[in-house]
């Protein structure tokens, strides 16, 4: 089997046989067929499921795995996880409706964000989720629309933290930022609460996002915890939930290699010993997106041309950036890289060549591989992008060319 162009330990996640890309346990030509179109994204539920296995054998049993419902919000997965993790983590009204279609209780919900709206806080105080409060103004909205529901608001304070999570391909705390309550307000904020009357539930602190380092997630964590205790002398109550944040990553890149979650764990066994002494009535948390979902999905698109231009091969491809703009390299990226792309009905070739699979939309950017070494790849040859579980078609621009939109299936 030839392996292009990317780590082994991505590939090897998926089975291959007779040449052909494995998923769910159909043959990729198998599945094009059932779904009736090209392009699609495929999620493979049994990886879901293992994922959230691997953590859950790694962690210490007292943590609670929130999914991030923001990496990917397709209905089925979001049911899927409702059995398998202990709560959501929301960024929105509508990822709300799809969180409350689920069996798991409104009690293990919380909703983050910056600028909520009057409509989503009303929302969420009525279904009985936690608002994880990005700001004072927040807190008094929160608190008007209790008073109107007659319903006491359910509370955590977003704190952005004084430090930041190390090498994290995304930093969402520390220095000044749009998410949460900078560290130094919160005493504040906390008097307010307690005035108010609100029910004071505990803090969400998180500081970044994919990030391959242990040392630096154990790093945030420590400081976490620290910051935690700190905050909780002013809290109107005991502190119920302590959400300490995700940021774990997953390899996309060449030479990059999985998180290693068991030196994570160990050291969480010992932070939760303190945190029993000091914060006893405080459930820990840990809010994850692409860690459980990332690595489950794929993008599959249909080469429709093979162009040669001045000795350059352009396989051209009914799917582009338009459906899978992080693929492309313009979601968040600073310097483009290719993500694991193979031809998925061409596994066992030999012949390789270097190519570039581009979309059909008129702009230079529908790139979807920059010169790769990839089998020789013809018309009606399926393109396969790995690693697409995750900030896929919710994070791309559908409209943009007014090209058809893929379909999404969970097998
Ligand atoms: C985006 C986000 C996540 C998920 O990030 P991943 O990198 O997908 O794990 C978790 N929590 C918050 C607050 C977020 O904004």
């Amino acid at each position: 089997m030839s392996k292009p162009c990317h780590s082994d330990t991505v590939l090897n996640a998926f089975a291959v046989e007779n040449g052909e890309f494995i998923i769910g346990g159909i043959p990729l030509t198998r599945l094009a067929e059932r779904v009736g179109q090209t392009p699609f994204y495929a999620y493979d539920r049994q990886k879901i499921t293992d994922r959230v296995a691997h953590l859950r054998k790694y962690l210490p049993e007292e943590i609670n795995l929130h999914y991030a419902i923001k990496a990917n919000p397709m209905p089925a997965i979001v049911q899927h996880l409702a059995g398998l993790v202990d709560g959501f983590d929301l960024a929105s009204g509508g990822e709300m409706r799809v969180a409350l279609d689920t069996p798991l209780s409104p009690d293990n919900i919380s909703v983050a964000g910056p600028g909520k709206s009057e409509r989503e806080i009303g929302s969420a105080i009525a279904a009985g989720a936690t608002l994880n409060l990005e700001s004072e103004n927040e807190l008094e909205t929160a608190a008007r629309e209790g008073e109107r529901l007659g319903i006491k608001p359910k509370v955590a304070v977003r704190v952005n933290p004084d430090f930041e999570l190390k090498s994290s391909g995304m930093k969402m705390g520390g220095g000044p930022k749009q998410f949460g309550i900078d560290a130094e307000r919160v005493p504040t904020v906390l008097a307010r609460i307690k005035k108010l009357g609100l029910d004071f539930q505990g803090f969400h602190i998180f500081s970044g996002s994919q990030n391959l380092r242990s040392e630096a997630i154990i790093e945030a964590q420590e400081k976490t915890f620290e910051l935690a205790y700190r905050l909780a002398d002013d809290a109107p109550s005991s502190v119920k939930k302590l959400n300490i944040g995700g940021g774990f990553g997953i390899p996309y890149f060449p030479g990059e290699q999985p998180l290693d979650i068991a030196s994570i764990g160990e050291r969480l066994d010992d932070l939760l010993i303190e945190k029993q002494s000091r914060l006893p009535e405080a459930k820990v948390i840990i809010e994850l997106g692409r860690y459980l979902v990332g690595e489950a999905g794929v993008y599959v698109c249909r080469v429709v041309e093979r162009k040669l231009s001045r000795g350059h091969v352009f396989l051209v491809a009914d799917g582009g950036l338009h459906h899978h703009l992080a693929a492309s390299g313009n979601f968040g990226q600073v310097i483009r890289k290719n993500y694991p792309v193979l031809i998925g009905t061409k596994m066992d070739s030999t012949e390789i060549e270097t190519a570039s699979v581009v979309g059909p939309l008129c702009t230079p950017l529908d790139l979807l591989a920059d010169k790769m070494e990839l089998p020789g790849a013809d018309i009606d040859d399926l393109v396969v992008i790995l690693q697409s579980g995750a900030y896929g078609l919710s994070a791309s621009p559908t409209t943009f060319l007014s090209h058809p939109a893929p379909v999404e299936i969970l097998v």
